[in-house]
C-alpha cells in the first residue's frame, strides 16, 4: 500500500485519510512499495505507451502512471486533469558539447504548456485534489506556479485561486495566472504573510468536507514532487534507458531536486537503468542556503535574508524541501553548486545563442556543468543532461537588457545589439559582412 509519512514527526497516513501536510505542519513524502512493480517490464509498458495519442498515455507525466499517484488506473472518476504536459524535447547541442568536450544534452522543461516544468507536479497534484472531491485549489506565488496552477484549474473547471503579496508586484510575472483566470488575491503584509494564510488554510483542510476546503497546492504538496519525478523518467526513455553520467539542475525551492532523487532510486531499483546518474544542484550566489548547507557538512541549514538574484524562478532564501534534497544529493553521489550572476547570465546567452533559449534561472544547469568540467568532475567524453526549467519568454526583461547592456555589474559579453543603418543596399552589405 501507498502511505505518507511525516518528515519530521514519522506519523504515518493512509490516502484515504486525504492529508496534504501532517497535523504537525510537517511534510508528508509518498513512499511506493516497489515489490510488486518489479514484476511488471516497464520498459516495455512505457515504450509501448509513446506511440498514443490519447489521455492518459500521451502525457508525459501519465504514461509512467506505475510510479506516480494517483494512478487512474486505480480508479479516479473521470480520469486525469491534464493538458499532455511533459513530452519536453532533449535537445543534443553540438556547439556547446564542442565548448565542454563532453555530449551535452537539454532537457527543456519551458517546452510544457504553461511553459515551466511546474505543470508535471501540477497534473498530478490537481488531479489528486480534485479526486477526493476538492473544487478549491490555492498556492502563494507570484511566478511560474501560479500561471501552471490557473491554466489546470480552468482547464478542469475548477476555482484556481493565488495569494500574492501587496505592494509592487512584478506584473509581467502575473499575466498568465490572470489571463488563465484565477482569482487573484493580494493579502496584506509581505510573501511570508501570503505563505502563511496558504499554511493556515492547509490545516484547516476538512477531510470530511473537501468540497468546502481549500485544497494546497504549494511545494508542500507531496503529489508535485511524484509529477516532478517524470522529467527525470523521460530523459532516462529519451536515452534508450542508458543513464548519463550527470543531471545538472536550478535549485531553489529544492522540489525538483528532492523529485530526481526519487526518481533516479526508484528507476535504479526497478532496474529500468543500470547506473545512477549524478546529480548537480546548482544556486544562485545570492540565494545559496542549501549550497552552504552542503559545503558545512551538511551540519548546518540557515535561510538566507532578503535573497537576490536575476534569477528570480530560484530566489528562494528558505526552502521548504531542504532534507528531502538532501537525500537526493546523498543517494546519488552528488553536489550542490553555486553560480554568480555573471556565470548565469552568460550561460544564457550561451544556451539562448545555441538557438535553443531558457528563463535565467535554468541556466544555471550549463553554469554549473562549466564548473563541474573544470574541477573534472566531469570528465571529457561523458554523457551530461542540464535541466532547463522555465522558456525563453518567460522573462524578456532580463534578456532584453543583457543585450541592450543595461544591466548593472554585468558584463555582457555575448550581447547582440541591434544595428541602425541606411536603407541602401551597401549598408546592409556593410553591417552584415
Ligand atoms: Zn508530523
Amino acid at each position: 500500500m501507498q502511505k505518507l509519512i511525516c518528515s519530521s514527526c514519522q506519523k504515518e497516513f493512509a490516502l484515504a485519510d486525504k492529508r496534504v501536510v501532517c497535523e504537525c505542519g510537517g511534510l508528508l513524502d509518498l513512499e511506493q512499495p516497489l515489490e510488486d512493480l518489479k514484476k511488471l517490464d516497464l520498459k516495455k509498458i512505457f515504450d509501448d505507451r509513446l506511440g498514443s495519442r490519447e489521455l492518459p498515455d500521451a502525457s508525459g507525466v501519465w504514461r509512467y502512471r506505475e510510479l506516480l499517484f494517483p494512478s487512474p488506473d486505480k480508479g479516479r472518476p473521470g480520469g486525469v486533469i491534464s493538458r499532455f504536459e511533459g513530452n519536453t524535447r532533449l535537445y543534443h547541442s553540438e556547439k556547446i558539447s564542442a565548448e565542454i568536450g563532453s555530449d551535452v544534452f537539454f532537457k527543456h522543461e519551458g517546452e510544457n504548456p504553461s511553459a515551466s516544468f511546474k505543470d508535471r507536479g501540477m497534473t498530478a497534484a490537481v488531479t489528486a485534489g480534485a479526486g477526493i472531491g476538492c473544487r478549491n485549489f490555492v498556492c502563494a506565488s507570484t511566478g511560474n506556479t501560479s500561471a501552471s496552477l490557473a491554466s489546470y484549474c480552468s482547464h478542469a473547471g475548477l476555482n484556481g485561486i493565488v495569494v500574492i503579496p501587496e505592494g509592487k508586484i512584478a506584473y509581467g510575472k502575473l499575466s498568465q495566472a490572470l489571463a488563465f483566470g484565477a482569482k487573484v488575491l493580494q493579502v496584506k503584509g509581505n510573501f511570508d504573510a501570503a505563505m502563511n494564510l496558504v499554511n493556515e488554510l492547509g490545516r484547516k483542510f476538512d477531510p470530511d468536507n473537501p468540497g468546502e476546503s481549500v485544497y494546497v497546492l504549494n511545494s508542500v504538496n507531496p503529489f508535485r514532487i511524484e509529477g516532478q519525478k517524470t522529467i527525470v523518467l523521460e530523459i532516462l526513455q529519451q536515452l534508450n534507458w542508458e543513464a548519463p553520467d550527470w543531471i545538472v539542475l536550478p535549485a531553489g525551492n529544492l522540489g525538483n531536486t528532492s523529485a530526481f532523487g526519487k526518481a533516479i532510486s526508484e528507476a535504479f531499483e526497478l532496474g529500468l537503468i543500470k547506473k545512477k546518474p549524478r546529480l548537480a544542484a546548482v544556486q544562485a550566489t545570492g540565494a545559496n542556503p542549501f549550497f552552504k548547507y552542503f559545503e558545512s557538512g551538511w551540519k548546518e541549514f540557515a535561510a538566507v535574508e532578503d535573497p537576490e538574484t536575476i534569477a528570480t524562478a530560484i530566489k528562494i532564501g528558505n526552502p521548504q524541501s531542504y532534507l528531502r534534497a538532501r537525500k537526493a544529493i546523498e543517494a546519488t553521489d552528488g553536489v550542490v553548486l553555486e553560480a554568480s550572476e555573471d556565470e548565469i547570465l552568460d550561460a544564457k546567452a550561451t544556451i539562448d545563442g545555441a538557438g535553443i533559449g531558457c528563463e535565467p534561472a535554468s541556466a544555471c544547469s550549463l553554469a554549473g556543468i562549466r564548473q563541474l568540467v573544470k574541477s573534472g568532475a566531469i570528465k571529457k567524453g561523458q554523457k551530461v543532461v542540464g535541466v532547463l526549467t522555465g522558456h525563453l519568454l518567460k522573462d524578456p526583461d532580463a534578456t532584453i537588457n543583457y543585450h541592450l547592456g543595461k544591466l548593472d555589474g554585468i558584463e555582457a559579453k555575448k550581447a547582440n545589439q541591434p544595428v541602425e543603418i541606411e536603407a541602401s543596399v551597401d549598408a546592409f552589405f556593410a553591417a552584415i559582412r
